[in-house]
């Protein structure tokens, strides 16, 4: 393996070669098994940041010499570089999955990816997912890129002052301090690319960091030759206004298509984390019409079947929009330079698509621009449908194209050194890296004694955390000596340890209990059974709503000072505050209004560290729940922001905790004070919730239902003649589906069957490209039933015109059933690339 030139390394001797291979590869973010040689290198920077490309720049010419001459140091750097590429070279899971790859390779573009807290270009949940993708992809061996964009500040860091209030910074991201190098072309020339913007060009630098087997290529804005308005596109994640996200979106989308053709990659599947990506859909689409000569339409319909489009909004509010007059802007010089007529495009960003004072929708342009849509739980699968409904007008809900597939974590990454060792016992070091079946057997055999004592070293650990950053905190707002004293001796390792950390945003109700702070006291204060509470969260800086969230709860601390041990605030919820609360709380509680967590992960990331959840039934949640695994909020209903019912629900989750929560932690302990009742429950939410979380259920999920039928839909159309046959029957059913319709109806039931028999009437269509179908509702919540009718005989004296006839079961309500037609090719999707129905009335 070759390093690409480092400029701000140490001179390194050539017997230390082996340590920049292995600090530049973030597998150190999942894989413990170097810590030892940083923290021999540089014990309280190791102890400060666990970065080990920061350990390296920062050691001294003569620390490396000495380095050098040690045998020791060098004998166990060289196993460990011999561990890495022989762990690098091995068959992965797809590669005995597949002995033949269905697909070449993927590229996941995703506006954030949060790999590790020493890569800070990530907000949070979608951000991380994409990071525990990369990291997935490389354990099970799957062929994927990421495509993302170096932030130069990336999202906020916070802080709180005296009184509460957030206080947002924005520290400039170091690039030469992150684990990443320049891309670097043949020659040895950092690749820029040049992007054509309106009356300019931008130029975009090319950086990768390395993930396992996977790459990650980074685009940023920030060189010298750039005007300092456009130096700034990649400053700040989800920051300044509409335009600079449009300008952030298409460096994304047209940017990071535009690397992987310079590069010579060539995707088969572009996966799009979120519709923030959706403008690589027109980038590919260009390419492949300057390849092959096509137009546009025929181009985007061969191209379309590699994209995959997963949406992760629960709102319509949610999608981006932008306005005609800006879309207008920044697509018109690439629309003329391909010889497209600048209204196609726009349309595709429509509802309606000639309705010109619309604004562009990014969501539409991802949808019509994939021929695979997914939400990320079963539950924000069926919200999708709804949402997306709009665009397929008059078809039933339940057949709007979008299928789901629900989020996991990365095990690894977010699992403590002792839960680590105790599955390792039960289930074997491998267990994250093939089929999972057998995890839930194993791991029901551990012992009580062995939960409970992960639970309780673990507990210690999250409190030496806590206490330690509540000490920093304390220091830099000048408290008083005396609460800096108290700091030490925070929280208690014995107490039933609660963690609540999200995002402080209304839907996710950060305040829930806060509600009455009275009874909340009480829960916390009781004195033989006591509760202590760690919390973290960001508020959006435009977020008024939720800084004054955060702000209830400093007070609340302030308020009742003997709280001052029991409840803590920890600032700047990153993923490393993530880490060590997951891994350590005894209790997740999540909060949101359903149906607007459209998957959530945090929960998840407990799973494997013996955390129970208390959630609301939403989202992963709702898939995940049953009394055996832990605690379910509401009743499964949505009630949107009904406040009186936000007050039952906040009554609810007190009455959980007081009656059920609490006294199964503290009560029916045995012998050497182990809650077995409590212990079930941890055994039974780890074997049985953690493999079917875990990111490996997820992206075998992906490779197996999404990529691999996409990758055979994409070769289907690699000749130009199939593409054309399509775009010409799409065009044939636009142009004469006004002129479709109906004869009479005509049913006859006898004892077996009722006989349906319908004349149709297709103006010039070719029979071929329809079919016509009965359809009825399903009874109760079931599947709605459909029967292809078959084409009978001619009608005399009409041109196209057939008698179409079906058989129906008497089991079935004949009154249920109405005919429709809908567009019918082979190897198409209806109503993803034709949206017409007719229905008989
Ligand atoms: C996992 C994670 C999230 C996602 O949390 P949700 O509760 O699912 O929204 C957000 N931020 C950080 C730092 C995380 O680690």
């Amino acid at each position: 393996m070759t390093i690409a030139p480092c400029y701000l390394l140490p001179q390194l001797p050539e017997s230390l070669a082996g340590l920049a291979e292995l600090a530049l590869d973030l597998r150190w973010s999942w894989s413990h098994v170097s810590d030892t040689l940083w923290q021999h290198i540089a014990p309280k920077l190791w102890e400060q940041t666990h970065n080990p490309w920061l350990i390296l720049q920062n050691a001294g010419g003569e620390t490396l010499q000495q380095l050098a001459q040690d045998k020791d140091f060098i004998a166990k750097l060289d196993a460990f570089v011999a561990e890495h590429r022989s762990r690098l070279a091995q068959t992965c899971w797809f590669g005995k999955t597949y002995p033949h790859p269905p697909f070449r390779q993927v590229a996941y573009f995703s506006m954030e990816f949060g790999l590790s807290e020493s890569l800070p270009i990530y907000s949070g949940g979608l951000g991380i997912l994409a990071g525990d993708c990369l990291k997935t992809a490389s354990d099970l061996g799957v062929p994927l890129l990421g495509i993302g964009l170096l932030w130069q500040q990336g999202y906020f860091r916070q802080s709180l002052d005296e009184c509460g209030r957030q206080i947002e910074l924005y520290p400039y991201n170091d690039p030469t301090q992150m684990p990443v190098t320049p891309v670097r072309d043949a020659a040895g020339e950092w690749l820029r690319l040049e992007m054509p913007f309106p009356g300019r060009s931008v130029i975009l630098r090319a950086w990768q960091a390395q993930v396992g087997r996977v790459t990650l290529y980074l685009l940023d804005s920030n060189d010298p030759l750039n005007t300092p308005a456009d130096r700034g596109i990649t400053a700040e994640l989800y920051g300044g206004g509409p335009e600079t996200r449009l300008q952030q979106e298409i460096c994304l989308g047209v940017g990071g298509w535009m690397l992987l053709r310079r590069l010579g990659i060539q995707p088969d599947i572009c996966h799009l984390n979120e519709g923030h990506a959706a403008f690589a859909i027109l980038a590919r689409a260009y390419s492949h019409m300057r390849d092959h000569g096509t137009d546009f339409p025929c181009a985007l319909t061969a191209t379309r079947a590699g994209n995959i489009f997963t949406t992760h909004t629960p709102v319509s509010a949610g999608f981006d929009r932008f306005t005609q007059e800006l879309m207008t802007r920044y697509v018109a010089g690439a629309s003329e330079a391909f010889g497209i007529d600048i209204e196609t495009v726009l349309a595709l960003g429509r509802e309606h698509p000639e309705d010109r004072r619309e604004p562009f929708n990014m969501a539409w342009l991802a949808i019509r621009g994939s021929l695979t849509v997914n939400g990320v739980s079963r539950l924000h699968g069926a919200v999708s449908r709804r949402l997306f409904q709009p665009l397929f007008p008059r078809w039933p809900e339940d057949e709007v194209p979008v299928t789901h597939v629900t989020n996991g974590v990365h095990m690894p990454s977010w699992d403590s050194a002792e839960a680590d060792a105790l599955w390792t016992t039960y289930c074997g070091k491998s267990r994250w890296l093939g089929d999972l079946k057998d995890i839930e057997t194993d791991f029901r055999k551990t012992a009580d004694a062995d939960i409970w004592h992960l639970r309780s070293v673990a507990r210690q650990e999250v409190i030496q955390f806590a206490r330690q950053r509540l000490q920093q905190q304390l220091a830099a707002t000048y408290a008083p000596e005396r609460e800096c004293e108290q700091a030490k001796t925070a929280l208690d390792p014995n107490t039933l340890t609660i963690g609540f950390a999200r995002r402080f945003a209304a839907y996710k109700r950060p305040n829930m209990l806060l509600s009455d702070p009275d009874r909340l006291y009480r829960l916390l204060n009781n004195p033989h059974y006591p509760v202590q509470l760690l919390i973290a969260g960001k508020a959006h800086p435009q977020d008024g709503a939720g800084k004054a969230m955060i702000q209830q709860w400093t007070q609340f601390i302030h308020h009742y000072p003997d709280l001052a041990g029991r409840v803590v605030f920890i600032t700047d919820y990153d993923m490393l505050v993530a880490e060590h609360l997951v891994q350590g709380v005894d209790l997740w509680i999540n909060t949101p209004r359903r149906p607007w967590e459209a998957s959530g992960t945090s929960g998840m990331k407990v799973l494997v560290n013996g955390g129970l959840n208390l959630s609301e039934l939403d989202g992963w949640w709702a898939e995940a729940y049953c009394p055996e695994v832990g605690w379910a909020l509401g009743d499964g209903q949505e009630h949107d922001t009904d406040l009186a019912w936000d007050q039952q629900e906040a009554q609810q989750l007190y009455r959980l905790l007081e009656d059920e929560v609490v006294p199964l932690f503290y009560h029916q302990r045995d012998a050497n004070g182990c809650p077995c009742g409590w212990v079930d429950k941890i055994r039974e939410s780890m074997s049985r919730l953690t493999p079917q979380f875990s990111s490996n259920r997820m992206l075998q999920e992906y490779v197996s239902t999404l990529y691999v039928p996409a990758a055979q839909l994409l070769a289907a159309r690699s000749e130009r003649a199939t593409v054309d046959g399509i775009c010409r029957w799409q065009h044939e059913i636009r142009q004469h589906w006004q002129s479709v319709h109906f004869g009479e109806l005509n049913v006859q039931s006898d004892t077996d069957a009722h006989h349906f028999q319908v004349p149709v009437y297709l103006d010039d269509l070719d029979p071929d490209a329809v079919a016509v179908q009965l359809f009825a509702n399903g009874e109760g919540g079931q599947c709605p039933v459909l029967y292809t009718m078959t084409r009978g005989e001619a009608l005399s004296g009409a041109i196209n015109s057939h008698n179409y006839h079906c058989a129906v079961p008497t089991r079935h309500p004949v009154e249920g059933f109405t005919p429709r037609i809908i567009p019918y090719r082979e190897g198409c999707l209806v109503p993803l690339e034709s949206t017409e129905i007719l229905w008989y009335r």
